[in-house]
């Protein structure tokens, strides 16, 4: 199609005056481009730590982003940026609560992340999950949007096979402390399938493994974070248990890739997202003292938390198939990264 027809068929399609933009038609033919990729997103979760990063991405991608949060454990200072953009909204709204919204995408990943957060109500973690994920199916049903949830490796549980590939049904204790997240997570995709099947609403499930970058919280209790700040702060740093639990860490540039990746293709999955180079939980405390020398601190051992997967590692041959998707930062420059991050942070709230 030539550039002159394109942009009469875009004057058409959306009733602008043609004369008016006929001066420059070229210019115009990419703003037709960019109409017709630009779209309205919903991104639930997205003043928090991967949210914060996702809208980024998707602004720069020259969408219209409404970040839906009720800011439990993400923070207004990670959007805050955002707010001068005309194509950015913040609404302070809870997912346990319905809204009623329209969207042509909908990233759903409210729902705290780390096992301090979670556990501290299960409650309220299970109805996130369960309500909240309900509420924004009820949005993608009704406007016929693409909803994607960010699910997690947690529904593997503590794995019996490993890797672990996405046909795994996982080992996963009801009862135990992580069982409001990992049976919330589950039931929330028993839920997208069940839409998708009966409600023919288009889907995509990520099962997201340990991802780490700036913009977690420094008290969040999530190891990255917590082996980083006790670090920088000089403090001793904590590994629970011997430290031979391993787990997988990506980082958060490459998890929003993988995840903008799998709302754009028509994969319903579940598919993992995660970097599958594994490390024991101790090799990444002696890492993270060898990356910041010289602050006296030294490893201490404390108990192992209940249920604690012993280990993680994605098999992520689906999303480099069907995605062409797999991660690109190594965990040294990514640790670089985050703790240039967390000195800023530190510098500014510890005085
Ligand atoms: P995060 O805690 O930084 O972000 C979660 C966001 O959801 C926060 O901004 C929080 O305020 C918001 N939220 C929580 N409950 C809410 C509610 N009821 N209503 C509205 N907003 C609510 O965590 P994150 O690491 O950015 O994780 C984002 C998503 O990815 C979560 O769904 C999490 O389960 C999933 N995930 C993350 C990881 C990881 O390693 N970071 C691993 C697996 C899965
Ligand atoms: N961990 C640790 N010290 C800490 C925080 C966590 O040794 O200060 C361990 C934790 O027991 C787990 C691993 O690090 O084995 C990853 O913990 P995190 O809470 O980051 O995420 P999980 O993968 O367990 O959800």
């Amino acid at each position: 199609m030539s550039c002159r027809r394109a942009f009469r068929l875009y004057a058409v399609l959306s009733n602008v005056d043609m004369k008016a933009h006929y001066a420059d038609t070229g210019t115009h033919f990419l703003v037709f481009l960019g109409a017709s990729l630009m779209k309205n997103v919903i991104v639930s979760g997205g003043a928090g730590f991967i949210g914060s990063h996702l809208i980024e991405a998707l602004l720069d991608r020259g969408h219209n982003v409404i970040c839906l949060d009720n800011l439990f454990t993400g923070s207004k200072k990670n959007v805050l940026p955002f707010f001068p953009n005309p194509r950015f909204e913040f609404i302070r709204h809870d997912v346990v609560a319905p809204i009623l919204l329209e969207a042509d995408q909908i990233y759903h990943l409210a729902c705290p992340a780390s096992p301090v957060h979670y556990q501290s109500n299960p409650i309220k973690t299970l109805k996130t999950s369960v309500l909240g994920t309900l509420n924004m199916l009820g949005i993608a049903k009704r406007v016929r949007a693409r909803i994607l949830l960010a699910s997690t490796s947690e529904v593997y549980g503590d794995p019996r096979i490993h890797p672990q590939p996405e046909s795994y049904f996982g080992n996963v204790n009801p009862v135990g402390p992580r069982a409001c997240y990992d049976e919330g997570k589950r039931a929330a995709e028993t839920l997208v399938i069940g839409y998708r099947d009966f409600n023919h609403v288009n889907v995509a499930i990520a099962r997201i493994f340990n991802t780490y970058g700036p913009r977690m919280l420094p008290n969040d209790g999530r190891v990255v974070s917590n082996f980083i700040c006790q670090v920088l702060r000089g403090d001793n740093l904590t590994v629970y248990g011997d430290g031979s639990q391993t787990r997988s860490f990506c980082y958060v540039s490459d998890m929003v890739a993988g995840l903008i990746r799998l709302m754009e293709s028509d994969v319903s999955g579940p598919v993992n997202l995660g970097n599958p180079k594994e490390v024991s939980i101790l090799e990444l405390a002696e890492k993270v003292l060898r990356m910041i020398p010289g602050t006296g601190s030294e490893i201490v051992f404390k108990e192992l938390p209940q249920d604690d997967p012993t280990r993680r590692k994605p098999d992520i041959t689906l999303a480099k198939t069907l995605l062409w998707w797999q991660p690109t930062v190594e965990l040294t420059d990514g640790l670089d990264a985050t703790i240039s991050y967390f000195r800023e942070e530190l510098r500014g709230s510890d005085g």
